[in-house]
């Protein structure tokens, strides 16, 4: 038995914050990240709404990006002395996976994080509160979502929740929110949603009803991306529409290597952090020759299906020259060197990473599965740019 499941209701639209006018409740959390929703007047929509509702409000605001396992006591033990009917989270992937997790901790309070990032194992959710996602990035698609990531700082470790007692019952995907998305934020967020799309569309677990949102979704990336990067707010908008359809396949057919190997390199290296949309647009033309060495057919659907001609083999040459021809006019770099990660560097962590990367949550529903040796080879070649050829 599979299992498809998604929010329960989708507002999306000009003026789709304004379903929250006719919210039934009495109370309600507004989960908040670092301040851009607030500046652009988001916030003082949200809550003018809530009050032609009759909601009475409690912020919970200065999310971190990476939110801390603190954060989300403190939310959840205010959502306890608050009692919210609702909890609506608006902003990026930070704000809004808080709030997941505060969720959860404010219905079971006795709840720990060792009990919960065990995957699809969650109590059950909306006894007490449901949930309202509101994005204002175009990548993460958390709005739609089983998933949130939750960063314990004393340890190090990055706790990976996922269950679809998390997946939010409302999703309010307002264009007008995407607007505000820097440059860069767009690149980056744009190739995480390829990434999502592509990974859920070959992955082991793909379904009949996630292939056909994981097609359109990379074809809407291929056709727009490239215009909202430049600031054509039309495909800024189906950009916003389309990274959510990535996120609908990938909540429910899972990802692959390519996210495991950006999970495991992303805060591996001295010289900084590498962006998790940039580190998936790096590996992704490498993942893909890699796995289309096993089986190319279903990147030769993918090519078909946006418009390329030819056998399979020739398919994934084209859809790696695409990408890279993509990075390139995002501004993101061909490999890791031109990252800046340095060489000696790398070469001492390439193994401990790729013992790392093949253990990451995502490498499971991976079509091809790959040894530490080949692990420790991808790595490289996505290092110095070379040639994938096992
Ligand atoms: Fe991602």
């Amino acid at each position: 038995m599979q299992r498809f499941t998604l929010p329960r209701d989708l507002y999306f639209g000009e003026n789709a914050l304004d379903y929250l006018k006719t919210l039934e409740g009495t109370k309600a959390v507004l989960v908040l990240g670092g301040g851009s929703m607030r500046r652009f007047g988001f916030v003082d929509k949200v809550l003018e709404n809530l009050k032609c509702a009759n909601i009475e409000v409690q912020l919970i605001e200065n999310v971190e990006p990476d939110p801390s396992v603190e954060t989300v006591m403190a939310g959840a033990k205010l959502m306890s002395e608050f009692n919210p009917d609702w909890i609506i989270a608006m902003g990026g992937g930070s704000p809004i996976d808080a709030a997941k997790a505060m969720w959860v901790f404010y219905e079971h309070p006795t709840a720990t994080f060792e009990e919960i990032c065990v995957p699809f194992s969650f109590p059950k959710l909306r006894n007490k509160a449901k949930f309202i996602a509101i994005p204002s990035t175009s990548g993460t698609a958390t709005e739609v979502t089983a998933f949130a990531v939750i960063t314990d700082y004393a340890t190090g470790v990055k706790w990976p929740l996922a269950d679809f007692e998390i997946t939010p019952d409302v999703a309010i995907v307002d264009p007008s929110l995407a607007e505000t998305m820097p440059a860069k934020l767009i690149a980056h967020t744009g190739m995480d949603a390829l990434t999502h799309a592509v990974e859920a569309y070959v992955g082991t677990i793909h379904q009949p009803f996630t292939d056909p949102l994981a097609l359109e979704a990379i074809k809407i990336v291929f056709d727009r991306l490239k215009a909202s990067y430049a600031g054509d707010m039309k495909a800024r908008e189906d950009m916003h529409y389309g990274q959510c359809m990535a996120g609908m396949a990938f909540s429910n057919a899972l990802l692959g290597i390519v996210h495991s190997m950006a999970h495991k390199t992303g805060a591996a290296f001295s010289t900084g952090h590498i962006p998790h949309g940039c580190a998936n647009a790096i590996y992704l033309p490498y993942v893909i020759k890699y796995n289309a060495k096993a089986d190319a057919t279903r990147y030769g659907n993918i090519g078909r299906f946006v418009g390329m001609v030819g056998d399979d083999a020739s398919i994934v040459e084209q859809l790696c020259a695409r990408i890279d021809e993509y990075n390139l006019s995002l501004g993101i770099p061909a490999n890791l060197k031109e990252f800046g990660i340095e060489e000696n560097e790398f070469l001492e962590k390439v193994s401990k990473i790729s013992t790392l990367t093949l253990g990451d949550a995502c490498t499971g529903t991976n079509p091809r599965t790959p040894t530490h040796e080949e692990m420790v080879k991808l790595l490289t070649c996505c290092y110095y740019g070379t040639e994938v050829n096992f």
